[in-house]
């Protein structure tokens, strides 16, 4: 979209950052259109309107058919710890089972490449996309493919979009914390925006970082076997604190955090310091934030913590019935509100 006269409002990349300025541009471009408003996620009916990780709707016999679609761009093509076909694919398995769908039914993947992209290098994508399936439990079923001229796209584009279905009484939006709920964050936070801009910004920490990127679904499923889950999100583009804050107010309680708390690899935290970012404001492609049942929240805990991925699972907080709508951290000298980034430092990080 360009502007076509000289008063209209243009694009700026904070509207694709993941926070309030995409959200209003979405509210205006397609709530306004498409959403209707007879959501129930207790029924498993998730709409446009939620802006939850992806869309439920009922089909026969007590299921639900949950649907979500996503477009990759991420600068580097590879960087430490992954490359954008294994992003392309976790991030939807990802959305996915954060939805409460952790057996994900097909994936669809569309390329979109530029002429002179070598072959090879796309071959390579696609075999990471190929090993990701694997991992995740899903395949490719259907795709396209688009070649633009030489110049018109400095990267790949990849868009997958994932299907499951699901007993409808097993999807878990993002809105449904009960005072009292116990948080629990499913690992280090920051990992993947802090290594892709130490990749692009050459501090020289790359050696030492590595972006999380990976399938979450065995480690959602873990979680939901062990105890009640209410809520789940995946911390991506706008990090932890997005993500928390979108929870929070949709749940429409508050949520009150210990921040020492929140798991912050020693690398990751000396790295943000360097780069002047907050690692609960950036990216994250292979953790989870699970809202549980208070008497629940030690056993998905220990579960966690007995899977590979979630070796540094932390209980960081709980939902109140103070502050509704907000976030408050408590950073063991005080408290304060954890905002969401305004826009993102950080464009084309997934
Ligand atoms: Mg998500």
């Amino acid at each position: 979209m360009t502007d076509t006269d000289e008063t209209g409002e243009v694009l700026t990349l904070s509207h694709g950052a993941g926070a309030s300025s995409m959200r209003s541009l979405i509210d205006s471009l397609a709530v306004s259109r498409f959403a209707d408003d007879d959501d129930d996620p207790s029924a498993g009916t998730v709409g446009l309107a939620a802006l939850d990780d992806g869309a439920a709707h009922p089909i026969q016999g007590d299921r639900s058919v949950v649907v979500t679609t996503d477009s990759h761009v991420v600068d580097p093509p590879r960087f430490p710890g992954g490359d954008i076909g294994r992003l392309a694919v976790a991030g939807t398995v990802n959305d996915l089972a954060v939805m409460g769908a952790t057996e994900p039914l097909m994936l669809t993947c569309s390329l979109v490449v530029e002429e002179g992209y070598h072959v090879d290098e796309l071959d390579s994508i696609m075999a990471s996309v190929e090993d990701t399936c694997e991992d995740a439990g899903v395949q490719v079923t259907t795709g396209d493919t688009k070649v633009m001229g030489s110049g018109d796209l400095d990267g790949p584009v990849i868009n997958t979009t994932g299907v499951a279905v699901v007993p409808s009484g097993s999807v878990v939006p993002d809105s449904a914390l009960s005072v009292g709920d116990a948080i629990i964050v499913s690992g280090t936070v920051g990992d993947h925006g802090i290594a892709l801009l130490s990749e692009r910004e050459d501090f020289g920490f790359e050696g030492d970082l590595e972006s999380d990127v990976a399938p979450v679904n065995d480690l959602v499923r873990t979680a939901a076997e062990a105890g009640r889950v209410t809520a789940m999100k995946d911390p991506t583009r706008g990090g932890v604190a997005t993500a928390l804050n979108e929870m929070a107010s949709k749940s429409d309680i508050g949520l009150e955090l210990d921040e020492p708390a929140i798991p912050v690899d020693g690398t990751v935290a000396s790295a943000a310091e360097v780069l002047g970012i907050d690692p609960l404001d950036v990216a994250n492609e292979g953790k989870v934030i699970f809202g549980v049942d208070a008497e629940d929240a030690d056993a998905v805990l220990e579960a966690l913590q007995d899977h590979p991925q979630g070796r540094d699972a932390a209980l960081v907080g709980h939902a109140t019935d103070e502050h509704t709508g907000r976030v408050v951290l408590d950073t063991g000298f005080g408290r304060r509100y954890l905002s969401e980034p305004e826009g993102e430092a950080l464009p084309r990080i997934c």
